[in-house]
């Protein structure tokens, strides 16, 4: 048996930790009301892009959604006809959803896409109060309007092909360019019903 007696604790020695932390600055982030701004290559939500006309990138190849290791992603293309023209190739995404409840914004389908259809925001604020609601739509995803730019469906720009859109040659719609009656939408509505 030893001799040895137990060790005494001091008992005010435990406080140490809590008395160093009292007189260090506080770290408390004032959010909602002050939104710390992220790092410029933050992954946050997805955006898909218009080209410089309004014309769609996305041509609805489903390469992001092969790429996702989440299988968050759910594509539908479709052709595109002269009457009614999302992108400036043969094809477009007509239905596009991300799920956000399985998305992990590794940031994967955004190296897989060719056309940088697909890139991602910094807005991090993607908490809701229903499943439904995190499952986000093509409508949700597209950008906005810039200036100089036509709302798809529309025609090609006057004498360019897909090619002239890649290189740059199109900065902004031809003058005169009319958003087409958007016809597929009609027919379609449960297409955008959510399914990733
Ligand atoms: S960021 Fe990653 S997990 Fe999210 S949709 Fe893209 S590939 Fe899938
Ligand atoms: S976002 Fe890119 S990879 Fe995904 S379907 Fe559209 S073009 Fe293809």
């Amino acid at each position: 048996m030893s001799d040895e007696k137990p060790k005494r604790l001091n008992p005010v020695a435990g406080f140490g930790v809590t008395f160093k932390a009292m007189f260090k600055k506080r770290l408390t982030e004032q959010y909602p009301e002050y939104k710390k701004p992220t790092a410029p290559r933050f992954h946050g939500r997805h955006q898909l892009n218009r080209h410089p006309d309004g014309l769609e990138k996305c041509i609805g190849c489903e390469l992001c959604a092969w790429a996702c290791p989440a299988d968050a992603i759910y594509v539908e293309g479709a052709d595109n006809t002269d009457e009614e023209r999302y992108s400036p190739g043969e094809r477009y995404g007509r239905t596009y959803q991300i799920n956000y409840l399985r998305c992990i914004l590794c940031g994967l389908c955004v190296e897989a896409c060719p056309t940088r259809a697909l890139t991602m925001t910094n807005e991090y604020e993607l908490a809701n109060t229903s499943r439904s609601s995190l499952i986000y739509t093509k409508d949700e995803l597209l950008v906005g309007l810039t200036e100089g730019m036509v709302d798809s469906p529309h025609a090609i720009f006057p004498g360019m092909t897909e090619k002239d859109y890649y290189a740059g040659l199109v900065t902004e719609a031809a003058p005169g360019t009319e958003r087409q009656a958007a016809v597929s939408k009609g027919e379609e509505p449960a297409a955008e019903e959510a399914t990733a």
